[in-house]
């Protein structure tokens, strides 16, 4: 799928409607349900680190930009392209989206990724 409107200037007609086009993907197949419709804002100053209403986050996008490199929306249902995800992989993954939904708001996301290290390292070893 063509995302190359992320890059597109914010008050053109593509990139709003790359917007909409956002939002309906990942109101169908991100996990808004379990936000009760709410969903990660990517926008370059949210980083996925917050959830909003679908409101909020078309403004956010619209005024201050969409994440440039977010063009696999593996917080808004899809998965990651790789070759090489075993099935330890995805039980990784998924304990660490618990984890961040879980403390997202409580701890900065620095200290967080580290915190999922150390929990995937007690994991493996
Ligand atoms: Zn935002």
């Amino acid at each position: 799928m063509d995302r190359s409107w992320i890059n597109l200037s914010r008050i053109s007609d593509d990139y709003e409607r790359g917007v909409e086009e956002f939002i309906e993907i990942a109101q169908r197949h991100g996990d808004s349900a379990k936000y009760r419709g709410k969903m990660r804002c990517p926008c370059v100053n949210c980083l996925n680190g917050r959830i909003l209403d679908v409101d909020e986050i078309r403004e956010h996008l619209l005024c201050d930009g969409f994440l440039k490199n977010y063009t696999t929306w593996i917080w808004h249902g899809e998965l990651v392209e790789t070759q090489t995800v075993t099935e330890e992989h995805r039980v990784v993954k998924s304990t660490i989206e618990d984890i961040l939904d879980d403390m997202i708001y409580d701890v900065g996301v620095q200290t967080l990724i580290i915190l999922s290290l150390v929990l995937l390292m007690d994991k493996v070893y």
